[in-house]
């Protein structure tokens, strides 16, 4: 069975997307630990990100590099925090979090946003893409 971040690649379950290339995927986590927290995955499922074969993770990571300066300049914080955790969904996915202090990398600490919130950010970051 496909995991939930590949339906959300297909279009089967929506997303509020930032960016996507021949390979690799990103969109914002829907229960931000910060506001503009988002998710970078490869399209290609696989459950552990060190189990990627090497080309997949190294693009993975360069992705994710491209994301993060652009969530940078959409969202107001002191820097940008990365989590791979997947103890939730096994399917690799990189946590970029806006950092402005320790509690915005806890797992524990959540904000909630409205979908024009979601919307508005995932379009700022979008908009700061090289
Ligand atoms: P983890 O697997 O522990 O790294 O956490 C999975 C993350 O995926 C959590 O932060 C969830 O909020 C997020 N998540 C789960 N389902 C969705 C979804 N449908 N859209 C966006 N984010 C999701």
């Amino acid at each position: 069975m496909s995991s939930i971040f590949t339906k959300i690649i297909t279009g089967e379950i929506p997303c509020y997307k930032v960016a996507e290339d021949d390979n690799y995927f990103a969109f914002l986590d829907i229960n931000p630990n910060a506001k503009g927290h988002t998710l970078v995955i490869p399209k290609k499922e696989v459950n552990k990100v060190f189990d990627l074969d090497e080309d997949t993770y190294i693009g993975l990571m360069h992705f994710a590099r491209k994301v993060a300066i652009a969530l940078e300049k959409a969202v107001p914080c002191k820097r940008v925090g990365v989590s791979v955790i997947g103890l939730e969904v096994p399917h690799v996915h990189v946590h970029l979090i806006p950092l402005n202090s320790m509690k915005d990398i806890d797992f524990k600490h959540k904000v909630s946003l409205k979908p024009a919130e979601f919307e508005a950010i995932a379009t700022a970051i979008a908009n700061h893409l090289d």
